[in-house]
């Protein structure tokens, strides 16, 4: 096989596969090069997302949430269980069997749409040439029409708190504990605190969260991000806000964290420490000297609109630049960047990204926050409503959250979506849809929605926004 293709994308996680499958069923000879070896010892395909990222923390936010739930509210539905114990080996196996079975999956696409997978480093030269240096075996250099760049991100280190992935860990460690932690700290009050701090709270351990900022939440609108944090405090995990930590030092089997806030100096101790404060973009490596490409003020490798770099030819996409570190954005951008080199018109609409929490209730949101929209100075209306006014929602026993609309007072149309609450994540899809599609709150008001269904609370919401809700009190607008 010759050392030349139509595109080179380097990077096999969300964004670099799915760019690689979608160049080649365009036509193109397509080679993806991933270096990522899996904890089996084993090549992997599917990057951070599915061996140590989205996946394994949602198979663990299920497993964990099964547990609770027979803990505690099987009892409300008058199901007895016996002495409930939790097998952590048995849940991490089960965990790392979805795992491999999704990447494999990833694998068996690349072969069924003729994707080179080359199992090693790749770097970008100058004039589109990429250095492969497989896993085994020599260095190659190849030539490329066009190189994608998807090389993700990794977690942000801090000096006070040094991962060693046995007692002070990042996310990956995170996902491996092989038992429950008596007591657990986690330095990051963000998405991934959030989701990993719960999965070990349900299961017994005692949570402290230790967040620098003193808002909870900032990017999320203020009245769900209020509700979310009494919520999870009830839950138990004890949330920190205003704390910033400043030394550790570790034993040998746990560790003592100094932390600083409003009231002075603390110390604790924890027996695991996770060490969850952002993700930054991976370029170590990536690019050799003379690659071309700028990189921004934050190491982000700059790119327009469609995620083209600075090179003719050269893209990057996903987590190494700007935008949120989210799978479903990059995915997204890998499906546009090869339509953009095949000449197709395409976009990714940026203003319509979802985001999720997976907690118990989720938290999700698309859009502006109301808080944004005030900002503006535009006139907006609001419609809110809990799940406590939803049948299904009672039904189920899940009454905690609701959903809300911010809408533009002038134009009726839908600016942004939030909902905390039983599976947020499956109903923002509505607030997307409505969002692409450029619907007025008029449109959602007058669509149909099955009963009884979680759905219905989002009809309430649009319908709340013109105060014609039915199912909950609103004071009546003055004519
Ligand atoms: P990555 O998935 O990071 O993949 C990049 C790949 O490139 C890696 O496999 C790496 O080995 C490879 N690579 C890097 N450099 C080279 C090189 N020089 N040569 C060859 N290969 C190279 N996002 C969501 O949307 N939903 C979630 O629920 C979610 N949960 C998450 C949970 C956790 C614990 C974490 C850590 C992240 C989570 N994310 C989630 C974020 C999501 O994983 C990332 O946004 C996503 O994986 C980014 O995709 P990517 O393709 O840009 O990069
Ligand atoms: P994050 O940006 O969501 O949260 C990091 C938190 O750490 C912030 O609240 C920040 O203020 C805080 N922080 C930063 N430095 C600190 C310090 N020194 N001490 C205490 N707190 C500090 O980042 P994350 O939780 O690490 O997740 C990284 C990214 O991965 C997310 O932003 C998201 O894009 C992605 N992710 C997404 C999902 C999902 O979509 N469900 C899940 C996990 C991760």
């Amino acid at each position: 096989m010759s050392d030349k293709y139509d595109v080179i994308v380097i990077g096999g996680g969300p964004g670099g596969y799915v760019a690689a499958i979608r160049a080649a069923q365009l036509g193109y000879k397509t080679a993806c090069i991933e270096k990522r070896i899996n904890k089996q010892g084993k090549p992997a395909l599917g990057g951070t997302c599915l061996n140590v990222g989205c996946i394994p923390s949602k198979a663990l936010l299920d497993s964990s949430w099964k547990y609770h739930e027979a803990e505690g509210a099987f009892a409300d539905h008058g199901i007895k269980v016996g002495k409930l114990d939790i097998d952590v080996k048995a849940m991490q196996e089960r965990k790392d069997k979805v795992v491999l079975q999704l990447t494999g999956g990833v694998a068996s696409l690349f072969q069924a749409n003729k994707v080179t997978w080359l199992q090693g480093s790749g770097q970008l030269k100058a004039n589109k040439q990429v250095v492969f240096t497989p896993n085994e075996g020599d260095e190659q250099t190849l030539e490329a029409d066009n190189v994608i760049l998807a090389a993700g991100s990794v977690p942000v280190e801090i000096p006070p708190a040094e991962v060693d992935q046995k007692i002070i860990v990042d996310s990956t460690g995170a996902l491996e504990f092989d038992a429950v932690p008596k007591k657990l700290g986690v330095i990051g009050a963000g998405i991934i605190g959030l989701e990993l701090g719960s999965v070990w709270s349900r299961l017994g351990s005692e949570v402290t969260v230790l967040e620098a900022v003193d808002t909870f939440l900032p990017a999320v609108d203020k009245q769900i991000s209020k509700e979310a944090q009494k919520l999870f405090t009830k839950q138990g995990l004890d949330i920190k806000l205003g704390a910033r930590v400043t030394a550790s030092k570790k034993n040998k089997n746990s560790v003592r964290v100094t932390y600083t806030d409003k009231d002075g100096e603390h110390e604790e101790t924890f027996d695991r420490l996770i060490v969850a404060v952002g993700r930054r973009p991976y370029t170590e490596g990536l690019l050799s000297q003379d690659a071309g490409v700028t990189l921004d003020e934050r190491n982000f490798i700059y790119v327009d609109n469609q995620c083209r770099t600075d090179v003719p030819g050269v893209y990057a996409i996903g987590d190494l630049v700007r935008g949120p570190a989210l799978a479903h954005k990059a995915i997204e951008e890998g499906v546009m960047v090869a339509e953009v080199i095949a000449g197709e018109h395409t976009q990714v609409n940026y203003d319509a990204v979802p985001g999720v929490i997976y907690t118990h209730p989720e938290v999700a949101w698309v859009g502006k926050t109301e808080e944004e929209v005030k900002e503006s100075g535009e006139p907006y209306k609001i419609g809110a409503v809990p799940f406590a006014a939803n049948g299904r929602a009672l039904a189920a026993g899940e009454p905690a959250g609701l959903v809300k609309f911010v809408v533009d007072e002038k134009t009726d149309r839908v600016l942004g979506m939030h909902v905390l609450g039983p599976q947020a994540s499956e109903l923002i899809q509505q607030g997307v849809v409505a969002m692409e599609f450029g619907a007025s709150i008029e449109d959602l008001q007058l669509m149909v929605f099955g009963h009884p269904s979680l759905s219905e609370t989002v009809h309430e919401a649009a319908l709340a926004a013109d105060y014609k809700a039915i199912h909950v009190a609103q004071r009546r607008r003055k004519k």
